[in-house]
């Protein structure tokens, strides 16, 4: 089995162009997920592929090319939410519009993080996101179930104590790595 993990956003020019708040930075915590979730996958024999492996922003075009290039089996693109209102909080996945296959992938990957003490806020179709058609899964959805997952809320303060708790972070991608090795997610 070969997933693509993507990790949203990344610098440009030194600066990250993710969200931030609680003095944390999207881009750096979206790699680190994928990081950690790229370990726990490589212990189980999944290849992975990393649509951003470090720091640098990398063109949105790009990586669902490079998954497509890849052939894999399943696409993940990791973010954390922001709003101006410091009271949302919660884990949302996104899923390309009514593609079922990708919105069953990323209900399973939602029914997992909720059980790690973040809110439920749902499967949505991608022209529901703020970010509307999201480009990666549009790119990839067609080849392989594909899910956007905004794993908390950034601004908000508890949310934000478990982003920044290394143990937690590790139990999720663990307990996540273990449901995407389950088989029958692939096309
Ligand atoms: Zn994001």
């Amino acid at each position: 089995m070969k997933i693509a993990l993507d990790a949203g956003h990344g610098y440009k020019a030194n600066s990250p162009t993710g969200a931030r708040g609680n003095n944390l930075i999207e881009d750096d915590l979206a790699l680190k997920i994928v990081h950690k979730l790229r370990w726990y996958l490589l212990q189980a024999g999944v290849e992975v592929t990393l649509t951003r492996p470090d720091q640098a922003f990398v063109a949105l075009g790009i990586r669902g090319t490079l998954a497509k290039s890849k052939q894999c089996d399943m696409f993940i693109s990791i973010h954390i939410n922001a709003s101006s209102n410091s009271d949302a909080s919660g884990v949302e996945a996104l899923a390309a519009e009514n593609d079922h296959h990708s919105a069953d992938f990323a209900k399973k990957l939602l029914d997992v993080i909720v059980q790690h003490g973040l809110k439920r806020r749902g499967v949505k179709w991608d022209s529901q996101s703020q970010h509307s058609k999201l480009r990666v899964l549009r790119d990839t959805y067609k080849a392989m179930p594909a899910a956007l997952l905004e794993i908390g809320f950034i601004t908000n303060t508890c949310d934000a104590a478990k982003l920044r708790n290394e143990k937690w972070l590790d139990e999720l991608a663990n307990d996540l790595a273990d449901v995407i090795n389950s088989p029958q997610h692939t096309k």
